[in-house]
C-alpha cells in the first residue's frame, strides 16, 4: 500500500508491529511509528516531527526500543494530513510494506566514534535501500531485524538482531563479520568484504524465507541447527572468509553500559557526542521542538536515535556538547551518566494503554526515589504480563495483574509473581524485598 493509496482508503490499524502506514490502536489513540532512515533525524526533521505530534497526536512521542520514534494519540481521521506531512519530510517509506521490513539498527555513533573499525553507515543505507526495492524481501516477518555495528563503543552487541554485520579486524584489514542469532548466542558465519556486506546479509535473509516457508519461524531463533547449516553455506558461497570461531567479534574497547551513555562522551581524549536520556523512553513535542532549535543554533546536523531511549547529538567539541546538554536538562531530559531512571523501564501502562492495569509511569517515577535498593540494578514497571517495554529478564519487575501489582525477581513480565500488593503498599518496597517477598 502506498503513502497515496493509504490516504485513499480508510485508515488500515493493525493490533501488532504498527509502522507509519499501519498504526496501531491504544488507549490514548492510534501509535505512528516513524523510522528515521539509518537511525538518523536531521534537525529539520527533528522539528517537523514536533510540530507533527503536537498537531495530530497528543503531543506524546516515543523513543522505542528498537531505535524508533512512536506519536501517540493520534485520531484514525488524522491520519491523511500526519502521513502527507511525513511524507513531505521524508520519513515514511513509499509503501507500508517496505516500511514493515526496513528494520535495520545502525550503531547510533557510526562515522563519529574514534574507536569504531569503519564507518559502517553505508552498509546500513545500501541494505535499507534493498529492502525498500526488492520485493521478495517484503515477505520478511515484521520483527525481523538487521543490526549493523561498526565496532565501536556504542555496540550493539546486547542488542537482538536477527541478522548481525559487524565490523572486525582481519589479517587483511577491516571486514564485516556475518552473524546470526539463535536461540543461545550469536552464530558467526564468515567475514566479508565492506561493499558486499548488504548483498550477503539480503543472501541470508532470503535463505531464512527459504527455509522457514511453510513452518511458523518468525526470528532467525526459530531455526533448527539444520537450517543454520544452510544459511553458513549461503555465506561462505559469497566468498566470506571463514570464521575463527575461537576469536569472538569484540568491540574495540568494552561496550559502556547504556546507563553511562547519557552525557558527555569523551573517547580517546576528544568530546565526540552528547547522550540524552528520555525517562521510560517519553519525549514531549515541546522537547524535541527545543533540543531541535538548540542543535540548530549549534550547527548540528543531526540527532541520533539508540535503542537504550536515549538519543546523541554528534558535537565537534566540548562546549557545544555542554550547551546542547544543557538545553536538554531544561526540557526535563537526562544528561547525567547513572541516572536511576535510565534503569527503570517502563510502559505507557493505564490509562495510556488499554491492556494497562496498573500506572506505570507513576509508580516507576515512586521507585526511582527508592534507588539504589540493594542487589537490583534493573527495574522493569509493566502495565500487564506482555511486556511490551522490555523482553529481557530485570532484577526487579512490578507487574499489572487483577488484584494489584505483582512483584518479580529476576524475571519478565510473564513470570509468576512472588506476592500481589497494592500500589498504595509499594512505599514498603524495600522492606518487602528485604523480608523476601
Ligand atoms: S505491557 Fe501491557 S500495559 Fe504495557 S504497553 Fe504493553 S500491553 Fe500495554
Amino acid at each position: 500500500m502506498s503513502v497515496d493509496a493509504a490516504m485513499a482508503e480508510p485508515a488500515k490499524i493493525k493490533g501488532w508491529c504498527p509502522g507509519a502506514l499501519r498504526p496501531m490502536q491504544t488507549g490514548d489513540g492510534l501509535i505512528v511509528r516513524v523510522r528515521p532512515r539509518c537511525g538518523a533525524l536531521s534537525i529539520s526533521q527533528a522539528l517537523a516531527l514536533s510540530e507533527i505530534a503536537r498537531r495530530f497526536g497528543n503531543g506524546h512521542i516515543d523513543l522505542t526500543r528498537r531505535a524508533n520514534l512512536q506519536i501517540r494519540g493520534v485520531q484514525a481521521d488524522a491520519l491523511p494530513g500526519l502521513w502527507a506531512e511525513l511524507s513531505d519530510c521524508g520519513l515514511v517509506d513509499d509503501n507500508a510494506e517496505a516500511e514493515a521490513v526496513r528494520n535495520v539498527m545502525l550503531a547510533p555513533l557510526a562515522g563519529v566514534d574514534p574507536t569504531e573499525m569503519c564507518d559502517v553507515r553505508p552498509v546500513a543505507a545500501a541494505l535499507e535501500q534493498e529492502l525498500l526495492t526488492s520485493e521478495a524481501l517484503w515477505a520478511l516477518p515484521g520483527k525481523f531485524g538487521f543490526s549493523v555495528d561498526g565496532g565501536g563503543i556504542a555496540s550493539l552487541d546486547d542488542e537482538r538482531a536477527d541478522v548481525r554485520l559487524k565490523a572486525m579486524r582481519a589479517p587483511g584489514g577491516v571486514r564485516i563479520a556475518v552473524g546470526i542469532d539463535t536461540v543461545t548466542d550469536v552464530a558467526w558465519m564468515g567475514a566479508v568484504e565492506l561493499q558486499s556486506a548488504h548483498v550477503v546479509a539480503v543472501a541470508v535473509a532470503m535463505e531464512f524465507l527459504a527455509v522457514s516457508e511453510g513452518a511458523r519461524r518468525v526470528r532467525m531463533r526459530d531455526l533448527a541447527p539444520g537450517d543454520v547449516d544452510r544459511i553458513r553455506r549461503v555465506v561462505a558461497s559469497h566468498g566470506a572468509d571463514p570464521f575463527n570461531a575461537e576469536a569472538p567479534v569484540a568491540s574495540t574497547s568494552a561496550p559502556y553500559l547504556a546507563a553511562d551513555l547519557a552525557g558527555l562522551m569523551v573517547v580517546r581524549g576528544a568530546v565526540v557526542a552528547a547522550g540524552i536520556g528520555a525517562p521510560f523512553g517519553r519525549l514531549e513535542a515541546s522537547a524535541l521542538s527545543d533540543l531541535g532549535v538548540a542543535s540548530r543554533d549549534l550547527g548540528f546536523a543531526e540527532l541520533r536515535l539508540s535503542p537504550w531511549r536515549m538519543m546523541f547529538a554528534p558535537v565537534p567539541n566540548r562546549r557545544c556538547g555542554e550547551a546542547i546538554l544543557e538545553a536538554a536538562a531544561a526540557c526535563g531530559l537526562i544528561t547525567t551518566p547513572r541516572h536511576p531512571l535510565m534503569s527503570i523501564d517502563a510502559c505507557p501502562g493505564a490509562p495510556a494503554c488499554r491492556s494497562g492495569l496498573i500506572e506505570t509511569r507513576a509508580i516507576a517515577a515512586r521507585l526511582a526515589g527508592m534507588m539504589p535498593l540493594a542487589g537490583i540494578s534493573s527495574v522493569h514497571v509493566s502495565g500487564c504480563a506482555k511486556g511490551c517495554s522490555r523482553s529481557a529478564s530485570a532484577d526487579l519487575v512490578l507487574v499489572g495483574t487483577p488484584t494489584g501489582v505483582g512483584i518479580i525477581r529476576s524475571g519478565t513480565a510473564a513470570s509468576n509473581p512472588c506476592a500481589v500488593v497494592p500500589p498504595g503498599d509499594l512505599a514498603r518496597l524495600p522492606s518487602l524485598l528485604q523480608s523476601g517477598s
